[in-house]
């Protein structure tokens, strides 16, 4: 690793030695003042403790690649890689750091600047990049993509393969997908367009439905639109849209993560309504960025307006302080926060809210429940072996509580945590909060 002076904060304007444009804006680094208290926040220097794995590490390789007193060779663009861009750092940090703002720009940099050197994306195999960008933001794709699993599911045939050894000759990348996959329930077919309220009316919303949400996990959105329904709410499913591409603006992908905003903004602007509703973490805190995502296009205003609407379920369902469920629900159980809820969006208390409407199911304190599970969009397979650490670590914490259930509020959340629950402890839970919440508000099995 090569050595890097410390830079200096200092009131003058800073004039860098022979500065590269990284993209970054250049007083967005200044804000750092190295002291350090984001440490112990970032899952990989909890994992590692190497401080080029810590955000103040990055922010230093980022700001010395950006002055020119480091050159952007393949251990710096390790350690960058390895970032989760789960933002923790940002929550922890008291400076105000926007930690996201500067590693967003440089993976582009470093995107634009790796000639031969391939990238994270670039190693995954070719299968793995076509499923990535080619399925898995495409709702219906994807769920054409999983009739083999959920066939298997359906017909027993899958615990028979389980036994029978059959599995461990899949290619990993297959292999990988089907330790993954959710146990599916019953598939009530695809949303209506239009839900019309129970009772009186109070609000009009739109629910974004997302695209491996709607494929992994069909219920929840069911189960979203129909507890707003009998809250009150007419829900509108707009037909056209699409997924709200993050997937491909993490991966340096602006110009098609642009593409799928623009369409959304267009889509989602034929209706005035309330709110949009979202009850996936990553796609609310991209569709709430669509105001900067969108910045540098004709799509700017439509981006600001479509984010001033958005709003995450629970944020939505607390603020409405409707009638409480009454149907119990006994289960002992915890909640893990979604980074891209807790930290992008500062959403950390109404899911617990939720939970704790639902008459005598209780909820207990999960140790580093802030600290990322290793799902992070397409890190577990870009990063599999720090996603793997940080999945088994997420686990033995919630193996302590003795939870018969966990909760959380993200896609990949929900599979990460599944995938390595299962193994040890299948008969534990993991689901939406808006799960449980639907069983309490209509007496339905759980
Ligand atoms: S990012 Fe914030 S908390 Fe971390 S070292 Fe810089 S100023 Fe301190
Ligand atoms: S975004 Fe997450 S992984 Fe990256 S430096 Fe910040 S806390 Fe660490």
């Amino acid at each position: 690793m090569a050595t890097i002076a410390e830079p200096a904060r200092t009131s003058l304007p800073v004039v860098p030695p022979s500065p590269r444009n990284t993209g970054i804006d250049y007083e967005l680094l200044l804000d750092c003042v190295h002291c350090g208290l984001c440490t112990a926040a970032c899952p990989t220097y909890v994992e590692l403790g190497t401080e080029m794995d810590s955000p103040r590490g990055r922010i230093y390789l980022m700001r010395a690649v950006t002055d020119g007193r480091l050159d952007l060779q393949a251990d710096v663009r390790r350690h960058l890689d390895l970032c989760l861009d789960c933002r923790a750092c940002e929550s922890a940090c008291p400076s105000g750091v926007r930690y996201g703002r500067l590693i967003e720009p440089f993976r582009l940099y470093m995107k634009k600047t790796q000639g031969n050197e391939p990238g994270p994306i670039d190693r995954l195999s070719r299968l793995q990049r076509w499923a990535l960008f080619h399925v898995t933001p495409y709702a219906e794709r994807l769920w054409l993509a999983l009739a083999p699993a959920r066939l298997l599911q359906r017909t027993g045939l899958d615990r028979l393969l389980e036994r029978s050894g059959l599995l461990d000759w899949l290619p990993p990348p297959l292999r990988q997908l089907y330790d993954m996959l959710p146990r599916w329930r019953r598939y009530r077919g695809r949303l209506p367009e239009f839900l019309p309220a129970h009772g009186k009316k109070q609000k009009v919303v739109a629910l974004f439905t997302g695209c491996a949400g709607a494929a992994f996990f069909p219920e929840t959105n069911w189960n979203t639109a129909r507890v707003l329904q009998r809250l009150g709410c007419d829900v509108w499913v707009p037909r056209g849209q699409v997924c709200c591409g993050a997937l491909h603006y993490h991966a340096a992908e602006e110009v098609k993560a642009r593409a799928f905003a623009a369409i959304n903004c267009a889509v989602f602007g034929q209706r005035t309504v309330d709110a949009i509703i979202v009850n996936a973490a990553g796609c609310g805190a991209m569709l709430k960025d669509y105001a900067h995502v969108l910045g540098p296009t004709a799509h700017a205003a439509a981006g600001r307006a479509l984010a001033r609407k958005v709003r995450d379920i629970s944020e939505f369902l607390v603020d409405l302080k409707p009638q409480r469920p009454t149907h119990p629900v006994k289960l002992r159980a915890v909640y893990h926060d979604p980074c891209h809820l807790c930290h992008a969006q500062q959403v950390r208390s109404q899911p617990r809210q939720l939970l704790e409407w639902v008459p005598e199911l209780t909820l207990v304190p999960l140790d580093e429940s802030e600290i990322c599970c290793g799902a992070a969009g397409s890190y577990n397979l870009t990063q599999p072996e720090m996603a793997q650490r940080l999945g088994e670590r997420k686990v033995r914490h919630i193996l302590a509580t003795g939870a018969e259930a966990v909760f959380t509020a993200n896609v990949g959340c929900l599979l990460q945590i599944g995938r390595y629950l299962r193994p040890c402890r299948p008969e534990v839970r993991v689901a939406h909060p808006i799960d449980v919440l639907w069983a309490s508000y209509s007496g339905e099995a759980w």
